[in-house]
């Protein structure tokens, strides 16, 4: 059997993530996708919500569980009893980070791997931080995120409600 981890913060989860989900499930028996509660940052969803958007998110996929953890990476490994970490790697500005990670994780705990998965060309742009950068303006985030969490984000940013965006135009068209 070979485990794999996803770990991130999937804050919110786009189709980029669920894109590395869809094909590390089919390379790997079992896979996790660990959201990371981190302390430093302010996230825009709770650990909680991100979850709950994640298991949405992959219903479908019969061998792919949704966590969460705090700490270090390496030790969440070993007790999730993982062989593998998966990454994304979108464009040479992630790989110096990421391989510093990977050879960090592999020093903590030498049974663990970390496989790198290139970013489908169609999400390689693709970041949680650009989707809030822009709902935050108010722009159609439908084509980065399914449906489903693209409402969670407007509510969060509009807590006067979703439907406030399209209210909006027939207020404008109105006036
Ligand atoms: P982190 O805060 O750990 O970078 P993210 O949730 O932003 O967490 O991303 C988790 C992982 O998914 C990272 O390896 C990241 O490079 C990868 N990733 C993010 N967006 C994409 C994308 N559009 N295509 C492929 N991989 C991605």
């Amino acid at each position: 059997m070979s485990n794999a981890l996803y770990p991130g913060s999937f804050d919110p989860v786009t189709y980029g993530h669920i894109d590395i989900i869809k094909r590390a499930a089919r390379i790997f028996d079992t896979l996790t996708v660990g959201v990371l509660n981190n302390n430093v940052k302010s996230p825009l969803f709770s650990v909680e919500e991100r979850v709950k958007m994640l298991q949405t998110a992959c219903a479908g996929i019969p061998n792919v569980s949704i966590s969460s953890w705090q700490g270090l990476l390496a030790e969440y490994a070993r007790q999730a009893e993982v062989d593998v970490i998966i990454r994304g790697l979108r464009a040479v500005t992630d790989f110096e980070y990421e391989l510093q990670m990977a050879q960090t994780n592999k020093k903590l705990n030498p049974k663990v791997e970390t496989v790198f998965l290139t970013a489908s060309l169609e999400y390689a742009y693709l970041s949680s931080s650009v989707v809030r950068e822009v709902a935050a303006f108010g722009g159609d985030i439908g084509i980065f995120v399914p449906d489903f969490v693209a409402r969670e984000i407007y509510l969060k940013l509009r807590p006067e409600g979703v439907s406030g965006r399209a209210e909006d135009k027939d207020t404008d068209n109105e006036q």
